[in-house]
């Protein structure tokens, strides 16, 4: 396997009405753009199980691919379920991501009690079906706003996460730096599908954008939308905060395509990943 380079190539995937572009990233934690035989009709394909984003306009079509952080480097398949049934071989390379190490005063949120973790495994299952939607329209692939406006980056997403000396789940998303009680819009147009506190994210929102493409706001000091509200690019969600586990008020902000948390970071316009002073 070629080593993925390190500046990230990007591709623009025109549409009939609007030119959108995401940075292609395949490496484990990333995005793959994987081109489909031509089809007249919009071609079903599914990735690990999960149905995938389909980009273009007939008869030339791209899969939109999210990619688990713990996928190893090499080949992986697209399944195609129609027009034709086959299989779709693409290569992924390795991305290692840093190390974090955070320590918490509050141990409940390093070894929750037995009743705390059921709650918490509770919580883990709703969020996993609310990112396993699939429906609706072809969503925008660029972000040309934050969640917070004069913002900074936190801590990036990926990274390898160590509470108290004891290793947890990577980052799975990026946080934002925010005031407590900033406030928090949603990038893209959406509908909510969660809005409440969850034992770990806190206050807590989750968008709906079509097609897979699903986003999560955490550590909420307020909320603003309720589920089934359909939101503009812009809208507002609520108030940023440090409610759950957290060290300090920040937003963090997840992006997932077919049930894979990806870098929300590639989804961002060139002007935004400078603001976060993101290598480009
Ligand atoms: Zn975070």
């Amino acid at each position: 396997m070629r080593p993925y380079p390190g500046r990230l190539a990007a591709l623009c995937l025109i549409g009939s009405l609007q030119a959108q572009a995401l940075i292609v990233a395949p490496v484990n934690g990333g995005i793959a753009a994987v081109a489909l035989p031509d089809s007249d009709s919009r071609p079903q394909v599914s990735y690990l199980g999960h149905p995938v984003l389909v980009s273009g306009q007939a008869p030339h079509w791209r899969a939109i691919v999210g990619i688990p952080l713990d996928r190893p480097a090499g080949i992986e398949h697209l399944d195609e379920m129609a027009p034709l049934t086959q299989s779709i071989p693409f290569p992924i390379g390795h991305k290692a991501y840093p190390e974090q190490h955070i320590t918490l005063s509050d141990h409940h949120m390093v070894d929750p009690t037995p009743a705390q973790l059921t709650r918490i495994h509770r919580e883990l299952t709703e969020e996993k079906a609310d990112f396993a939607l699939f429906d609706g329209q072809q969503p925008p692939l660029r972000i040309d706003h934050l969640p917070v406006t004069a913002t900074a980056l936190d801590s990036a997403f990926g990274l390898r996460r160590f509470f108290n000396g004891e290793e947890r789940a990577p980052h799975s998303g990026l946080d934002l730096k925010a005031r407590e009680g900033q406030m928090v819009t949603t990038p893209l147009p959406g509908r909510v599908v969660l809005g409440r506190e969850l034992y770990f994210n806190g206050g807590t929102v989750i968008v709906d954008h079509g097609q897979g493409l699903v986003s999560m706001y955490c550590h909420l000091s307020h909320i603003d939308v309720q589920p089934g509200e359909m939101l503009a690019a812009g809208a507002e969600l609520g108030r940023a905060g440090h409610s759950g586990r957290a060290t300090g008020p920040h937003l963090h902000w997840s992006m997932s395509l077919n049930d894979v948390r990806i870098d929300p970071a590639l989804l961002l316009s060139d002007d935004l990943r400078r603001q976060l002073g993101l290598d480009h």
